[in-house]
């Protein structure tokens, strides 16, 4: 099952900071749990009484990119102002008693608003160790919750069916090779009808709807930024995978007020990977990113 592929995953590419991760993990003080998730920063645990030396152990877990939270009473204020993005999502989608997978959940901090919002369940998916030890940490806090951090990629899930009423792709279709393939996919983790995609990716600008940016190099100083979709050629890809009622809602460009480096996250942000003299442009010269939310139905 997952937890065995998950448990395979970690044995096969045990990272060299776990221990020291782990270490943070078990210094982390007693404290009584809960959880206020419904707010721009979930609120998890009673406050703890030394809170220099919580946010010591927390700050182990350098760099928290998601977020704001607020854990044992120490906010952190993270690399991105996700609660924005949720502003702009959670109008479009209705997750009362609704199952949900996230997909690229990074730390979980979209699980907590998804329960916030009446989810039942909601069940994420991460590769990078270092965001399930910060899941941990926010559980830690909480004490158990129906929101789930799983360290696997969406190529370690099952072809499905599934049978999610939600599936969440957001911030993660560019980093995809084969976008086509990743919306597929989420198709077949749908429940077979009245299931609900949402996907949240960078999109170029409205005067360039049908056109697919295909990078050659870095994109804002990105690696692994693969093709960058207008929204009627992303509208297009959504319709291939077998989407119905494809809809744009939102398109955004994002700015240094959503992404910036803070003390919880100390290296370069947006700022630095746009053109100093033209915030229309990226430091390589390419359009600056603008995020779009497509809702689309099974
Ligand atoms: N969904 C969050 C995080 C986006 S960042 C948000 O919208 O803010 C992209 C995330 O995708 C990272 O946390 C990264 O670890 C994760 N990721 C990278 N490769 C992945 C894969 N193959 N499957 C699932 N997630 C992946």
């Amino acid at each position: 099952g997952h937890a065995h592929r998950a448990g395979r995953r970690l044995d096969d590419h045990p990272h060299g900071d776990l221990p020291r991760w782990q270490a943070a993990l078990e210094a982390l003080p007693a404290v009584a749990t809960g959880a206020d998730p419904d707010r721009q920063a979930p609120r998890l645990g009673e406050p703890a009484p030394d809170a220099q030396r919580l946010r010591e152990c927390l700050m182990a877990l350098h760099p928290w990119r998601k977020g704001p939270l607020e854990l044992g009473g120490v906010r952190i204020d993270s690399e991105w102002r996700s609660d924005l993005k949720w502003a702009r999502v959670a109008p479009h989608v209705d997750l009362q008693g609704r199952r949900v997978l996230d997909i690229g959940c990074g730390n979980g901090y979209f699980g907590l608003r998804m329960l916030g919002a009446g989810a039942e369940l909601v069940v994420g998916v991460d590769p990078t160790l270092l965001f399930v030890m910060q899941h941990l940490a926010c559980r830690h806090f909480s004490g158990e919750l129906p929101s789930y951090v799983l360290p696997l990629g969406v190529e370690d899930l099952p072809a499905g069916p599934a049978g999610f009423d939600c599936v969440f792709s957001m911030g993660v279709l560019y980093h995809r090779r084969d976008p086509l393939e990743h919306l597929r996919r989420i198709h077949g983790l749908l429940k077979e009808s009245g299931s609900t995609l949402v996907l949240e990716t960078l999109v170029l600008p409205q005067n360039r709807r049908g056109d697919l940016l295909v990078p050659d190099g870095r994109y804002a100083r990105m690696r692994n930024v693969w093709a960058i979709p207008g929204t009627e050629r992303l509208r297009g890809w959504v319709e291939d995978a077998g989407f119905r009622n494809v809809e744009v809602v939102d398109e955004t460009p994002t700015t240094p007020a959503e992404q910036r480096n803070t003390e919880w996250m100390r290296f370069e942000s947006l700022e630095q990977a746009l053109d100093p003299k033209d915030g229309s442009k990226t430091i390589e010269g390419l359009p600056a990113p603008i995020r779009a939310i497509v809702i689309a139905r099974r």
